[in-house]
């Protein structure tokens, strides 16, 4: 077990020696010795030492007491204090900042052992529990940030059905055929929307990686990506006249491997509608597969309208929308999930882009070419 790093911070240094030297014998490590409440914060900072030990009543620019909170609650450094006043007013004083334990002088080095070690133990359980803490808060953020997303995106659609099945209406009887026809595209399209948007609400479900195991399949690659390609772009042209032509790229006519089919549908189909979605009417989509010994690479390429520099680190964060995608359908869902799905099956996804010029999405993920029955890449088959 590593030795634990100790900060020791006391204005005699004659005192702060002899410590040191107790701390020593005991079996515990003195990175530093400070004499001033400045030196033990800048030590601290640097050292991020296990634990400080040091006095209320240090000196300098804060008191004992001030530089103590600072150390625990900007620094997350637990301390103890040692003194030699024992009276009520002075135990009050000290108790005021919380440390994780008190040692009276004089003492015996088995009552500063013990003190020492209850306060790390305390102070692992407390960090435990703030984990805990924080997980359940970030979750509670993220369920509240897609009631009102959903809430917020499936208003326009059902406002939209609501007008158009009215403006049916009237048309029933002296509208003509092609207003009523306006108002069945409208509908299907707002319909279309609310679909995408609760498929991307379940697949954000779905594809928590430690909820599900792989259903390893075997697939001719070249063929898969052909097929998903022309469901893309028959569902785009459903949707609108001139979009984008994808086009395959591949050195090999086929190539046979093992992964989950449902997965990596979902991840091309991602990547490609995104790429024909934020793409001006007709411009050309690519994607180039190229097969290595161990990996396949699949790249998608697209000359639309890029994604600004600085929005590129946050692009597979939940919700997160690019500053210039505001004149297009989504909600930021899409990418999160593809990157999940992307590390269930051991693979990796990053991207190239410049705003106004185009992006490069890369995936890269292993090949499995036999089936595997043992725990290859710490996947879960299902047989
Ligand atoms: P959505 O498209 O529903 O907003 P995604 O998670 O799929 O959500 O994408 C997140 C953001 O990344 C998009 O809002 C957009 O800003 C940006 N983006 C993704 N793909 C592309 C692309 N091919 N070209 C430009 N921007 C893109």
């Amino acid at each position: 077990m590593p030795k634990l790093e100790i900060i020791v911070a006391e204005a005699d240094i004659e005192a702060a020696l002899k410590l040191r030297t107790t701390l020593i014998q005991i079996g515990y490590h003195v990175m530093a010795i400070a004499r001033t409440t400045c030196e033990l914060i800048a030590l601290a900072r640097v050292c991020r030492p296990d634990l400080v030990i040091t006095s209320p009543d240090l000196q300098g620019e804060l008191d004992g007491i001030k530089a103590v909170e600072v150390v625990q609650s900007e620094l997350y450094i637990p301390v103890v204090f040692i003194t030699e006043r024992s009276d009520s007013s002075s135990i009050a004083r000290a108790k005021n900042a919380k440390p994780y334990g008190l040692v009276v002088r004089p003492y015996q080095d088995i009552q500063l052992q013990i003190s020492i070690e209850i306060a790390i133990e305390r102070y692992h359980a407390e960090t435990k529990i703030k984990g805990h803490l924080d997980v359940a808060e970030k979750l509670k953020a993220f369920k509240s940030e897609l009631i009102s997303l959903i809430s917020h995106e499936g208003r326009s659609p059902l406002t939209s059905i609501l007008m158009s099945t009215d403006l049916l209406q009237r048309y029933s009887d002296n509208g003509t055929e092609s207003q009523r026809s306006r108002c069945l595209s409208r509908i299907k399209a707002a319909v279309d929307h609310l679909n995408q948007l609760l498929e991307d609400v379940l697949d954000l479900n779905r594809s928590d990686a430690n909820d599900r195991s792989l259903s390893l399949e075997p697939i001719e690659l070249i063929g898969f990506c052909r097929q998903v390609i022309k469901e893309v772009t028959d569902h785009a042209c459903e949707h609108n006249d001139d979009s984008s032509q994808v086009k395959l790229h591949s050195m090999e006519l086929s190539r046979m491997f093992y992964t989950d089919i449902r997965i990596l549908q979902h991840i091309l189909q991602n990547l490609i509608t995104n790429a024909v979605k934020y793409s001006p009417g007709q411009s050309p989509v690519d994607v180039y597969i190229t097969c290595f010994e161990t990996e396949v690479e699949i790249k998608v390429c697209d000359h639309g309208i890029g994604i600004p520099a600085s929005d590129i680190p946050n692009l597979f964060t939940p919700f997160f929308r690019a500053t210039n995608a505001s004149g297009h359908q989504g909600i930021g869902l899409g990418l999160s999930i593809v990157k999940r799905f992307v590390e269930s099956l051991a693979g990796k996804i990053s991207v190239n882009s410049e705003e106004g010029k185009g992006s490069i999405f890369s995936l890269s993920l292993p090949i499995i070419s036999s089936y595997p029955h043992d725990d290859m890449l710490g996947l879960t088959c299902t047989e």
